[in-house]
């Protein structure tokens, strides 16, 4: 590993992403770190291709494959479909553990740009069911414009 010149954020980061993956009895290595820090620098969730795109050949697609299931699997990552259908991946709130995923939020997708923001903030409705159903969980996407593309247009 040549990060001889890490910044002490940086490695702190590491340390948490470490942890992260212990505390989800995951094994930590290099390609499992590798893509936490990828995903917990965008602000927007991302897909497996543009994942591909920033790891070059760093880690092969079966791998990266298994490293997605396994992280939805353990509550640390959760998956959110954009406007064609692909999935994307966004890092979960500290709520979510194995096989329990509380990121009930609105999804903010872009029509432009198709980026996918988690807002966090936003209270869902209280959904008030049949008798004789149970809720497992609420998908609610808000589409529009981004940021970045209202000031372009
Ligand atoms: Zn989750
Ligand atoms: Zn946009
Ligand atoms: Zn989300």
């Amino acid at each position: 590993m040549d990060t001889q010149n890490n910044s002490a954020n940086t490695q702190t980061e590491t340390e948490d992403f470490a942890h992260l993956l212990r505390s989800n009895k995951l094994k930590v290595t290099q390609p499992r770190l590798r893509v936490l820090e990828i995903v917990s620098t965008k602000t927007a969730a991302i897909s497996q291709p543009e994942l591909e795109k920033i790891l070059g050949n760093e880690i092969d697609r079966v791998t990266l494959y298994r490293i997605l299931a396994s992280f939805e699997e353990k509550g640390i990552l959760h998956k959110i479909f954009d406007l064609h259908g692909t999935a994307t991946y966004a890092i979960c709130s500290t709520k979510c553990s194995a096989h329990h995923h509380h990121d009930q939020h609105v999804h903010f997708i872009c029509s432009v740009c198709n980026s996918i923001y988690c807002l966090d903030e936003i209270s869902l409705p209280q959904i008030n069911l049949p008798s004789g159903f149970s809720l497992y969980s609420i998908a609610i996407n808000a589409v529009g414009l981004c940021k970045n593309c209202q000031s372009t247009h």
